[in-house]
């Protein structure tokens, strides 16, 4: 019996999850890492902290489970993306931490860049991205311009630049790869998505020498093999270095994809009009485009989608944000005090038979897409007399399902399809009463998948695809259990006047108003 490993890198924890035939998750084995604040609006990660975190993982998981190389049939990678490195080709030092996507340090950046006539346009026009200091661009520019010797070291050709994955791949594989996948290298703000290759006149704009970029492959690739023979950073013996766990040999590494593309395979979602959302603190939708890079009139970001072997050309997605989902039910929970759990707020929102007019408009951090108001703070509108907490907490659950259905509406226009049905997987999507809504207002089907692991399974499935451990997508989808599914069961006339006032709270929110 072999199994697929899953390396899900992420922004809190590393972890390791073991992926059978039947994608039932058998094992999982996570560790948590510091994060680093060193200034108001800066987030960094130490690189060797990923790597001892992500090695450790990987060796407990095979420890724990009495498993060797041999009962691995290869790894797939899925990672925390944009977040940027870099490090010497010879020593494997990181010239300083990590920038991860969440820094703001480099917002001047972007703004001096794009104050250029066209820039920003360009950019959109190029990448699929909105220009902002989230992606790795800005970030590479911020290190080679503020870390001594870094841009003399990148001129000579010492230094080489990664998003995590390829970290990863280059010291998993003894410092032989130096390799990116297809859904990681279209975050970077600086890979022209419709080409498929880096360009070089943002290269220019951002003073980037090319050749520290990463070679590009497809997400399902033969990318290496795992080594024994650890860069000197590992065994300590370089400025940075520091002892690390030894590394299992001889396992290939054939799947790599950014967390968010690697959750839309992992839902199945592999054709045009098929989307996931998860909805964690925040909600992160992709609806698949197939081959086309849809350019979007609502503020969404178009990104390439990670495709199965074989697949002709690139394939592409679109993808929006929703700032406060479960974060809002926590809010309820710690600042609010009207709910004990969140789990406690589906059985309240049940307790009554609607939100008796209240809406909540979550804007604590401005609107995101598809309204994209910075200023915009939240509000909560039709309160009476009769308002109660169960309301409330109706209302916010609702809000979820309202700014879901804004987002859909706005990839559906730009996209000039229709949503076939929604993936869901994420902590609020245990939640029935947000469901059956979310299909209500949607009118749409939604399915929630048995294993919520999708990120991770997305990863297997690229790494297992590419082995022949399953055979083709069509294997794969077969065999996922479906745990439940949602179908639209509200009269059109509600619906239709629920979205109506929704819609009237949102310009009422705006900054503008
Ligand atoms: P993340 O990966 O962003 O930390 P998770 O996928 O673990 O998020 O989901 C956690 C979020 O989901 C929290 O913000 C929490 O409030 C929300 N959540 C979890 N369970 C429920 C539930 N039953 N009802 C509503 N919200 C929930």
């Amino acid at each position: 019996m072999t199994y697929v490993i899953a390396l899900d890198q992420g922004t809190t924890s590393s972890r390791a999850l073991l992926v059978d035939h039947d994608s039932v998750v058998r094992g999982v084995a996570q560790k948590p890492f510091a994060q680093h604040f060193p200034q108001p609006g800066w987030v960094e990660h130490d690189p060797f902290d990923i790597l001892e975190t992500q090695i450790g993982v990987l060796n407990d998981l095979m420890d724990r489970e009495g498993l060797g190389p041999d009962d691995i049939e290869c790894i797939g990678i899925t990672n925390q993306r944009e977040t940027t490195m870099l490090w010497d080709r010879r020593t494997g030092d990181p010239v300083c931490n990590a920038i991860v996507w969440q820094c703001r340090r480099t917002a001047d950046i972007v703004e001096a860049v794009c104050a250029e006539r066209g820039v920003a346009d360009y950019i959109t026009a190029t990448t699929g991205l909105v220009p902002d200091a989230y992606f790795s661009a800005s970030k590479v520019k911020w290190i080679l311009d503020n870390v001594p010797g870094a841009r003399e070291a990148a001129q000579m050709g010492d230094l080489l630049f990664g998003t995590v994955d390829t970290w990863l791949i280059w010291n998993l594989t003894g410092g032989k790869v130096h390799a990116t996948d297809y859904t990681n290298a279209s975050r970077t703000m600086l890979f022209d998505i419709h080409k498929g290759c880096w360009d070089e006149r943002l290269c220019r704009m951002f003073g980037i020498p090319m050749h520290v970029l990463p070679e590009v492959r497809r997400s399902s690739d033969c990318y290496g093999v795992t080594a024994s023979e650890a860069p000197a950073s590992h065994r300590g013996l370089t400025g940075r270095g520091r002892d690390l766990p030894r590394i299992p040999q001889g396992i290939r590494i054939c799947g790599v994809a950014g967390d968010q593309q690697a959750a839309l395979f992992g839902q199945c979602c592999t054709s045009a009009g098929r989307a996931k959302n998860t909805y964690g603190t925040g909600c992160f939708l992709l609806m698949h485009t197939g081959k086309v890079a849809v350019s979007s009139r609502n503020n969404l970001i178009t990104t390439i989608a990670a495709s199965a072997p074989g697949a002709e050309g690139l394939e592409y997605a679109l993808e929006g944000s929703v700032f406060m989902a479960g974060a809002l039910i926590q809010w309820l929970r710690d600042e609010l005090g009207l709910i004990e759990s969140v789990e406690e707020s589906e059985q309240m929102a049940l307790s009554v038979p609607d939100s008796a007019g209240v809406f909540i408009v979550p804007a604590f951090t401005g609107l995101g897409a598809p309204y994209w108001d910075a200023e915009a703070r939240g509000a909560i509108y039709g309160l009476t007399r009769g308002a109660r907490r169960e309301h409330i907490v109706r209302a916010a659950l609702e809000s979820l399902a309202f700014q879901v259905n804004d987002l859909i509406r706005g990839m559906e226009d730009d996209a000039g399809c229709c949503l076939e049905l929604l993936a869901v997987d994420g902590g609020a999507s245990r939640n029935n009463f947000l469901m059956q809504f979310q299909s209500d207002i949607l009118r749409t089907r939604l399915q929630r998948p048995v294993s919520t692991e999708t990120t991770a399974l997305g990863a297997a499935y690229l790494a297992g695809l590419q082995t022949g451990f399953w055979q083709d997508m069509g294997e794969i989808c077969a065999r996922r259990s479906i745990e439940r599914e949602f179908t639209p069961g509200m009269d059109a006339c509600t619906r239709d006047a629920a979205v109506m006032k929704w819609s009237r709270c949102i310009e009422r929110t705006r900054s503008t108003y």
